[in-house]
């Protein structure tokens, strides 16, 4: 297993890691099987969407930011309840494929750190777990 660390500027913000997970994906020498990336943080999150067009991350983390309002009567007080919540709608991982040593992602597919309570730093964990060889 090897992490990264990623350093947010801002409150809300989508932070593309896929070069940092492909290289942390190729120096497990990993050969075939999966990828678990994950954050150990309960107000930040990844997801897999389109990375050829930078709007795309940015409409889905507006969108989050409308769908979970801040002036809700959360019971959580520590301010940042809506944090909390978006962060849970898309998720603390994602696990990819891997193939001859490659992720397996779609030509249009990127991997994002999802931030919600910035600007800090966030550890990114990547996990290989190479496919069993086949059976006699
Ligand atoms: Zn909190």
């Amino acid at each position: 297993m090897t992490s990264f660390v990623v350093r947010s500027s801002r409150r809300t913000e989508a932070i593309e890691i896929t070069d940092l997970v492909e290289r942390a994906c190729h120096q497990s020498g990993i050969s075939e099987g999966l990828v678990l990336v994950f954050v150990p943080h309960t107000t930040a999150a990844v997801f897999v969407n389109e990375r050829a067009d930078p709007c795309v991350a940015r409409d889905i983390m507006e969108v989050l930011s409308r769908l979970v309002p801040e002036d809700f009567p959360y019971s959580h007080q520590e301010g940042n309840a809506p944090s909390h919540v978006r962060a849970t709608l898309l998720g603390a991982s994602v696990t990819l494929p891997v193939r001859a040593g490659k992720l397996q992602l779609g030509t249009w597919q990127g991997i994002f750190l999802a931030e919600f309570d910035g600007p800090r730093e966030r550890r990114v964990m990547v996990v290989p777990v190479e496919a069993p060889g086949r059976g006699p």
